[in-house]
Formats: C-alpha cells, sequence, structure tokens
C-alpha cells in the first residue's frame, strides 16, 4: 500500500508536523516523527475529518465573508462607474485599459461570491484542504439523499433558550429545574414535598401520575422540576446537546455533609453552566450541621451568601418542610433575573425528558416545551422516531388540545421511545415526519461509526483551524481526596503558566471513572485523567464508543508533560510577514503579455514572484498586492537580487511611476510555542 510521510501530510494538510503527529496518536498511531511514513487509508481519514472540520469552519466564516465581499463587490462598482464617468469626459487610452481591468477585478469577486469558497482574505495556505474539501463535498453531495430542512439550523441550537428581541407574542415562562445530590440526601423526598405543597390546586401528596417532569405553581408563577434527580440523567440530557436546565439544586443533608456524589453533581452543575441553589436538607434532625456544610462548601468555590459570596444557601427540611417556601423563593428570584421566555406563535421545538410503553397505548413520551405550541395531531419528529400526536396530557394526566411553551406534556402516537434528550421538531406531515427520523437514523448510524478517534480529533482540528480560544477541558480521577486535589491544584498553576490554551478541570472527584464521567466528558468535550484508577471494563468501553479518551497514569509529572504536550497540539501556527527586500522603479513600459511593466534596480534583498509587494511613493503606501511576475530581460525568474535589475509587473496595479519604491515580502509559517512563564516548568517540554 501507498505510504505518505507525517511531514508532507501535515504540509499538504497546512499544519505542524507536530500537531498532526499528536492527532494520529490520538487516532491510536503512536510514536511517530516528521519523517515516518504512514498508510494511504490513515492519511485519508486524517483528510477527511480536516476536510469535515474546515466545512463547520467555512460555514461559519462564510456569512462574514460574504457581507465583506458584498461590501467590496458595491465599493468596486463605485469605482467603475466612476472611472466610467472620467472616461466618458476624457476618452484616455489608460483610463480605457483601467476600466477594462477593474471590470475584471468586479467579474472576479462576482465569481468568487458564486463559489463561496475561501476569498482573498485567505490566500495560499488552504489551497490544498480547499481542493480535498471541494472533492468531499461532491462526493457527499451526491451520495447523500435529499437533505432536510433541519440541516440549516442545528437541532440543540433550536432547543436553546430565546434570546434578543421579544416579539410581541412572547410570553414568561417557568425555570426548568433539576436536584441534584448525593444518594439518599433527600432528592426525592424534596420533590415529593414540594408536589405536595402544590396549593393552588388544594391537592396534598398522593400524586399519582409522575411523567418525569412536574410543575409547581406557586401564586401566578409556575416552576418546572425534572423529575429524575441525579446527575446522571441531568447530563445524559446536555451529552445530546440539549441544555434544558436552568437552575440546579444542590441538596446536601445537614448530618452527612458533602460527600461524593455531591461533589460530582457540583462539577456537573458547574459544566453546565447553571446557577446552583444549595439546599441544606434534614436540618430537622439533632445531628445536623449546616455550619459544616457552608464551610465544606467553600472548598468547592461554592461561597455562601451570608459570607459575602453569590451561593444561595437555604437550609431546609423535606419532611417538616421547614425552609421549602424559602426555597421556592429563591429559584422564582434567580429564575426572575434569567428573564426567560418563548414565542408561543413559533414552530415548535420541545426536548424529550424521558419516554417509555405503556401497554394501552404504546410509547409514551414526557417532552418539555421549548418554544412554539404543540397541538393534537401535529406531525413530529424526535430522533429517529416520528409520529402524528394522538394525545396530550398535562403532568397530572388531564387531557389537552394543545400545550404552549414552557410546559411539560406527555405525548401519545410517537413510532417508539426516544432517548432523553433528543429533539423533537414539527414536520409538514406524516410522511415528512418518517422521512426526517429515518434521515435521522442514517446520520446517527453514520456518527456511530466515525465517532471513536474521531472526535478527539476534530476538537484538535477545530482549534488548530478556527483560531479560537483554545480550552482543554480536563476531568480529574484519582484514589484519594488528596491527589485530586493536589492535581487540579498542579493544572490549575499550570494554566496559569500557559498563556495560549486554557486549562479548564472541569471536575476533580475520587474514585474509579464512571459512566457518569465519561458523559461529562461527552457533554464538556473533555478528556479524563486518572490517577492511581483503573476504569472498569464496561467504563471504559463506552468511553471508547463515546470517543472519549481516559488516560490513566500512576505519576504526576507525567500527566503535567501529557497535558503541556496536548496543549501545545491546540496551537495553530502563527502567519508571519517577513520583508525580503526592496526595489526602485527606474522606468515603465507597455508589454503586450503583463500590462504594464516597472523596471527596476534590486537595492536590498532580493524580490519574489508571488511575494506580497507594497507600493511607496513620496514615503506614501499607494499599492499593496501580490507581485505577478519578476523578469530579468525576458526570462522568467524565480529571484533578483540586489543590485541586480528586472521588470516587476503586477495584475491589479499599472500606475507605475519613475521612483516607485516596492517592498517586498513574504508569509512564514513560525511555530507557536506553548510559553510557560515560571521557572519550575519542564523546559525540555516546551513546543
Ligand atoms: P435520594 O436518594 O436523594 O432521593 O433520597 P431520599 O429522598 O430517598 O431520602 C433518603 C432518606 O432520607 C429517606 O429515608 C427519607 O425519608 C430521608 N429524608 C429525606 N429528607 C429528610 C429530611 O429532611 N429529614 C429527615 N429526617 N429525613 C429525611
Ligand atoms: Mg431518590
Amino acid at each position: 500500500m501507498a505510504k505518505v510521510r507525517v511531514f508532507s501530510l501535515a504540509k499538504e494538510l497546512g499544519l505542524k508536523s507536530s500537531a498532526l503527529i499528536k492527532a494520529l496518536a490520538h487516532m491510536g498511531v503512536p510514536n511517530l516523527t516528521p519523517a515516518s511514513a504512514i498508510d494511504e487509508d490513515t492519511a485519508t481519514t486524517v483528510r477527511e475529518l480536516l476536510a469535515e472540520q474546515l466545512t463547520k469552519v467555512r460555514e461559519r466564516t462564510k456569512e462574514a465573508e460574504d457581507a465583506a465581499r458584498q461590501e467590496a463587490q458595491a465599493a468596486q462598482k463605485a469605482g467603475v462607474d466612476a472611472v466610467r464617468a472620467a472616461a466618458d469626459a476624457e476618452a484616455d487610452a489608460t483610463v480605457e485599459e483601467e476600466i477594462k481591468q477593474r471590470e475584471e477585478e468586479l467579474a472576479l469577486l462576482e465569481r468568487e461570491m458564486a463559489g463561496h469558497g475561501f476569498g482573498p482574505s485567505h490566500p495560499g495556505a488552504y489551497t490544498s484542504i480547499e481542493e480535498i474539501e471541494r472533492r468531499m463535498a461532491e462526493v457527499e453531495a451526491s451520495a447523500e439523499p435529499k437533505q432536510q430542512p433541519d440541516a440549516v439550523t442545528p437541532l440543540p441550537e433550536l432547543a436553546k433558550r430565546l434570546t434578543g428581541t421579544r416579539p410581541d407574542s412572547a410570553v414568561e415562562v417557568p425555570p426548568v429545574i433539576t436536584v441534584l445530590g448525593h444518594v439518599d440526601h433527600g432528592k426525592t423526598t424534596l420533590l415529593d414535598a414540594l408536589r405536595s405543597t402544590d396549593v393552588v390546586t388544594g391537592e396534598s401528596g398522593g400524586i399519582t401520575q409522575h411523567i418525569g417532569a412536574s410543575e409547581l405553581e406557586v401564586g401566578d408563577k409556575r416552576v418546572v422540576f425534572i423529575d429524575t434527580p441525579g446527575h446522571e440523567a441531568f447530563t445524559a440530557i446536555r451529552a445530546r446537546g440539549a441544555q434544558v436546565n436552568d437552575i440546579a439544586v444542590l441538596i446536601v443533608a445537614a448530618d452527612d455533609g458533602i460527600m461524593p456524589q455531591t461533589v460530582e453533581a457540583i462539577g456537573h452543575a458547574k459544566a453546565a453552566d447553571v446557577p446552583i441553589i444549595v439546599a441544606v436538607n434534614k436540618c430537622d434532625l439533632p445531628a445536623a450541621d449546616p455550619e459544616r456544610v457552608k464551610q465544606q462548601l467553600l472548598e468547592h468555590e461554592l461561597v455562601p451568601e451570608e459570607w459575602g459570596g453569590d451561593t444561595i444557601v437555604v437550609e431546609i427540611s423535606a419532611i417538616t418542610k421547614q425552609g421549602l417556601d424559602e426555597l421556592v423563593d429563591m429559584l422564582l428570584l434567580v429564575a426572575e433575573v434569567q428573564e426567560l421566555w418563548a414565542d408561543p406563535e413559533a414552530d415548535f421545538v420541545g426536548v424529550v425528558i424521558e419516554a417509555g410503553i405503556a401497554t394501552s397505548e404504546g410509547s409514551v413520551a414526557t417532552v418539555l416545551i421549548r418554544n412554539g405550541t404543540l397541538h393534537v395531531g401535529d406531525s413530529i419528529v424526535a430522533g429517529s422516531n416520528h409520529g402524528r400526536v394522538r394525545r396530550l396530557r398535562d403532568w397530572r394526566g388531564n387531557s389537552a388540545k394543545e400545550m404552549g411553551p414552557g410546559r411539560p406534556v406527555e405525548i401519545v402516537g410517537l413510532s417508539g421511545t426516544p432517548d432523553a434528550g433528543e429533539i423533537a421538531t414539527l414536520t409538514d406531515s406524516p410522511r415528512a415526519a418518517r422521512e426526517a427520523a429515518t434521515a435521522h437514523e442514517e446520520r446517527a448510524w453514520q456518527r456511530d461509526i466515525e465517532t471513536s478517534h474521531a472526535a478527539v480529533l476534530r476538537e484538535l482540528f477545530a482549534g488548530m483551524i478556527s483560531g479560537e480560544v483554545e480550552q482543554l477541558n480536563v476531568i480529574v480521577k484519582a484514589d484519594v481526596y488528596g491527589s485530586a486535589q493536589a492535581l487540579e491544584a498542579k493544572l490549575l498553576e499550570l494554566d496559569d503558566q500557559i498563556e495560549e490554551v486554557d486549562i479548564e478541570v472541569i471536575h476533580a472527584g475520587v474514585g474509579p471513572v464512571n459512566e457518569s464521567d465519561v458523559m461529562l466528558a461527552r457533554a464538556s468535550e473533555a478528556i479524563i485523567i486518572s490517577f492511581h484508577v483503573q476504569a472498569p471494563q464496561s467504563v471504559r468501553q463506552t468511553a471508547e464508543a463515546a470517543g472519549i479518551e481516559i488516560r490513566v497514569y500512576d505519576v504526576i509529572y507525567e500527566i503535567i508533560d501529557d497535558i503541556i504536550a496536548a496543549a501545545s497540539g491546540l496551537l495553530k501556527p502563527v502567519i508571519e510577514q517577513r520583508a525580503i527586500g526592496k526595489a526602485e522603479v527606474l522606468q515603465t513600459f507597455r508589454s503586450s503579455r503583463a500590462g504594464v511593466v516597472a523596471g527596476c534596480r534590486v537595492t536590498e534583498g532580493s524580490l519574489q514572484p508571488g511575494a506580497k509587494m507594497t507600493v511607496i511613493r513620496d514615503g506614501e503606501v499607494i499599492y499593496d498586492g501580490i507581485l505577478d511576475s519578476l523578469r530579468h530581460f525576458d526570462q522568467d525568474v524565480s529571484q533578483i537580487e540586489a543590485p541586480g535589475e528586472c521588470g516587476v509587473a503586477c495584475a491589479g496595479f499599472r500606475q507605475w511611476q519613475i521612483g516607485d519604491i516596492i517592498e517586498a515580502s513574504v508569509e512564514v509559517e513560525v511555530e507557536r510555542r506553548l510559553s510557560i512563564t515560571s521557572d519550575d516548568a519542564r523546559p525540555h517540554e516546551q513546543g
């Protein structure tokens, strides 16, 4: 099989060899050097992943570029018109030429507009990638069945809270709340207690209906609780891209204090970036020590308000119902600040909270309506499930004809049971719903095949290409609390020392890596570092299927070395402009081939065709562009050194005058090195 050298593939892709080596190591091809040869299959996989990544980046930049080009086009048009007007007055040959030239430029711009490719703002470096990308796009276009319009806006975007200008039809919607905490600290009891305090309906206790979410009415306000407590469910939903929670209630038993799952829950809530309200539960017990809980919270950067921080802490008892009113008040208060709204007149979008099979009715799904209104008879699709809404029920089991945004609703009529976190949307007809579901299934299948090493790699590439602030998310698991803390501290210190990459420890905990860590890693695109603890086989399998890396270490400094290496891999090279030479224009003449040619003497360094060229007249820059052609007598040459003479031509600039100065420069790629700002860092790891 044909082989490709790592450095030449890197060059082709516009990457540093070291970055590519790191990416390949993630793909399971370790121990490469720039001179190593890899097989063509692997190279193709890398090209494909990169092309895919580029397509995404391009989509993001396309809009901005289109706008810029439209502006340039308008300006160019104005220029053509102005010159044309001048030509009418003077009918001068050079003006004619200029018109032609400008019209050519305009035509070029228009062609670019039509092509949507990387425009002149991205010269050179990406040419070969663009080609790969185009080929990929062609292949995809011919292979893909007709796309559903859902490809336009990614579903998770649709399911997000609306921000920005409210339409007139907008309504306030309740916050969605999840209760997180250690086992037996009272999650279920709290939810039951809250439900039974629902004063509006006068109902007390004995709620029979459990649909996965419930509503609490307080005066004219409402709060929605996700009934599946615990951070696994919380993060499972988030892992699918749908963030439904607005507030997390962290429950901590006052007699027990912060326990391992409490720490996990804090990590999950922080990663989801939702406000945390702490409910210190079981305050009715004699052994209750709320002050100790508050002390412990400090260790997790949750500083109670009464101590000058911004964490709301409420002392409650789910049994005696002490403090529940205050807790609800706090929830409403935090929600009020969030100003949550939705538009009942928009297209329906919902997020699946849970689903199951009821013997009499077939599949039943609980969906939280994010936007729009859902009616009986509507056709919907949720992941690879679809159907017509046969029945709608509120969380108490009361039938409804329609339900508006912010409401949890039970839907009967779907073809199967979608997973929690799946996003439901409206379609024109049951047939369209079925087609969308099939397309989704195909995409999911496709993704499954690609997932394993691809995710890590894709992230690496994404950081490198898009130039966004690179962030390395890390989850730390260790054998004992002390090591977890030490490791976290070490990583934070490293983060301080490295400017170019943000290292974020999104969770540090004790014990073997578990499913919940993997889910968190998936939702937060993190790597998992496990210190002195092995992950169970089943967890490793889940991680592998999800493309999540679990790295196991026994020595802290090895972790640090690896993190530096991973962070370095996130850096993309910087392009620097380097001056190469200067020349002075001694005469100008016309050439049938090149238009107007400037006869020059090189006064410093050298000139090269393809170099960036700045023309200076009387100390002012009058043109910036590319030196298109460089000739010595009648020969094209690749370089002229001082004090040689040469002819310079440029398609974009013909108004040469004797005495103009040309300054030439080229772009050079400079590898970025991690700058470790402290002396105790390990110097041999830099770069
Ligand atoms: P979960 O595992 O977090 O859902 O915890 P549960 O709600 O199942 O509660 C675990 C145990 O703690 C149960 O026996 C509850 O009755 C008890 N419990 C919950 N809240 C309180 C409380 O405020 N005070 C007392 N004394 N016991 C409580
Ligand atoms: Mg429970």
